[in-house]
């Protein structure tokens, strides 16, 4: 299967890591909202939601 790389974003499938601790333990969530310029993140190391801006 090939990707095509003008619409596979990097982000997608990268590791996040927690502004608070550093953990890469996090998750994703699905974006609320008009806003697809962030995403949302919850570390579960630390059990803080982030916001991670593209
Ligand atoms: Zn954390």
């Amino acid at each position: 299967m090939t990707v095509d790389p003008s619409t596979a974003t990097a982000d997608d499938n990268a590791t996040v890591e927690c502004p608070y601790c550093g953990s890469t333990d996090t998750e994703r969530e699905h974006p609320k909202g008009p806003s697809l310029c962030r995403s949302m993140h919850f570390c579960a190391d630390c059990q803080q939601p982030f916001e991670r801006f593209h």
